[in-house]
Parts: C-alpha cells; sequence; structure tokens
C-alpha cells in the first residue's frame, strides 16, 4: 500500500465541495447579491465553511475574531456553530461591505452573535479585546502584509487549545515559489506566515489543502 500522497484534481475538489460544504441556499444568494451590489467574489469556497465549522464544534468555540468580514459568508458559516450566548466579532475595513454585512446577519437573525466592527482591523481590535480579551478563534483572512501584525496583537488573547487560522495558506498556489510571478509581496508574507505558525514554540499547526488553503495553529 503507498503512503504518497494524492494531489487534488480539479474533479476531487468538486468531489469535497459537493459532498463536505455547509453552504445553503442562504449563504449562496448571499454571495450572488454581494456580487451584483459590486462586492468582489473572494469570499473562502463552500468546502471550508464545513472545515471552519468542524473546528469551531471541536474546540467548543464561544468567542470568534474575524479579520476581513467581506460580504458576511465565513461570518455567518460560522456563528452558525456558536452557542446562542456566543460572540464573533466581524472586522471589516470597507464601509459598504460592512452595511452589507450587517444587513445580511439581521437576515439570517444572527445579530446578537455578530457584531460587526466597521475600520482598519490593526485600529479596531485593541478595543474587541478589551471587551473580549480571551479568544477562542482568530481567523485572519484581510490584508495579507498585515498577517503578522494580526498575530502580535491576538495571539496573547487566545485560550490555550484556542485556534488561529489564516486563509490563502496556499498565496494562489505560489506560496513554495522562490519568486512568484504575482502578487510577489502578498505571497512572501503569507509564506512568512506560514512559517510563523509552523516555527512557533507554543503552537502545533497544519495546512489543509481545501479553497486556497488553510494554515491552522492551535494553541498549547
Ligand atoms: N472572510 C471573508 C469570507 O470568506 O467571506 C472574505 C474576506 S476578503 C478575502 C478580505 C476582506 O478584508 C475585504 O472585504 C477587505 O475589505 C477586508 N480588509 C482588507 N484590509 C482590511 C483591514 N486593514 N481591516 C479590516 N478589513 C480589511
Amino acid at each position: 500500500m503507498s503512503t504518497s500522497s494524492t494531489p487534488l484534481t480539479p474533479a476531487l475538489n468538486e468531489y469535497i465541495t459537493t459532498a463536505f460544504s455547509a453552504e445553503d441556499d442562504f449563504l449562496r444568494s448571499l454571495n450572488d447579491e454581494a456580487v451584483a451590489e459590486g462586492i468582489p467574489p473572494i469570499s473562502i469556497a463552500p468546502e471550508q465553511t464545513a472545515f471552519l465549522q468542524v473546528l469551531l464544534r471541536a474546540i467548543s468555540a464561544t468567542t470568534v475574531l474575524e479579520i476581513g468580514s467581506l460580504a458576511g459568508y465565513s461570518a455567518i458559516a460560522m456563528a452558525r456553530v456558536l452557542p446562542e450566548d456566543g460572540n464573533l466579532y466581524a472586522c471589516e475595513f470597507e464601509p459598504i461591505h460592512a452595511e452589507f454585512i450587517r444587513k445580511k446577519v439581521d437576515q439570517a437573525g444572527l445579530s446578537k452573535i455578530i457584531s460587526v466592527v466597521e475600520g482598519a482591523a490593526l485600529d479596531t481590535i485593541p478595543g474587541i479585546l478589551a471587551s473580549s480579551p480571551e479568544l477562542d478563534v482568530v481567523f485572519i483572512d484581510a490584508d495579507k502584509q498585515n498577517y503578522p501584525n494580526y498575530f502580535e496583537l491576538v495571539f496573547p488573547h487566545i485560550r490555550s487549545g484556542g485556534l488561529i487560522i489564516g486563509d490563502n495558506a496556499l498565496a494562489w498556489g505560489q506560496v513554495h515559489m522562490p519568486d512568484p510571478d504575482s502578487e510577489a509581496d502578498n505571497v512572501k508574507a503569507l509564506r512568512a506566515f506560514n512559517d510563523l505558525l509552523q516555527n512557533h514554540p507554543d503552537i502545533q499547526s497544519t495546512l489543509v489543502p481545501l479553497g486556497d488553503g488553510m494554515v491552522v495553529g492551535i494553541k498549547r
């Protein structure tokens, strides 16, 4: 029996997406409406919704910080598996995106759980931490060059056994390239973030190739 990996072909990825997505009609139409309103189609992939939900349930998460929320797709997917008294802070820089998220959170009946925090996350996170000093999960999916800065800010506040998750860990398929041909600075920043989680003495990490890849670290 072989111990080698199975390369993820488009057909296999399609199988995973079809079998293991937590995307329902609400989330599907949320993305369609967002695009119709001029919001770019850059949410996580459907198969990543179920993965995030499994992670949150696995550690009985109640307090989640999301950095980069776009139209609310991943925030709503995660909030759906939080308890009634759970909190998810959705940090979003663009006012138009934040307004759209508020509308969708309301329609989803999740206003008690999701707080949309508008502004540059480096400016808004300290206020969030003042009211919620202990976090179960931080999901980073915003400006790539700031991933290490977000890490520095939030890591002391993640509880032991809590998770730090970064999206785009495969950097659009270029993470392994010494000289990426596009978005070079972002690719280098994402690689540096993977290295940070891989080498940190207080973290055990893994990289899961769903969507554009997610690096997941658990705080020891
Ligand atoms: N997590 C979202 C999802 O899967 O549904 C997708 C997030 S999208 C890839 C990145 C978002 O981060 C954009 O909406 C962008 O406006 C936001 N963003 C970029 N820089 C930011 C910053 N400094 N602070 C907060 N949000 C930021």
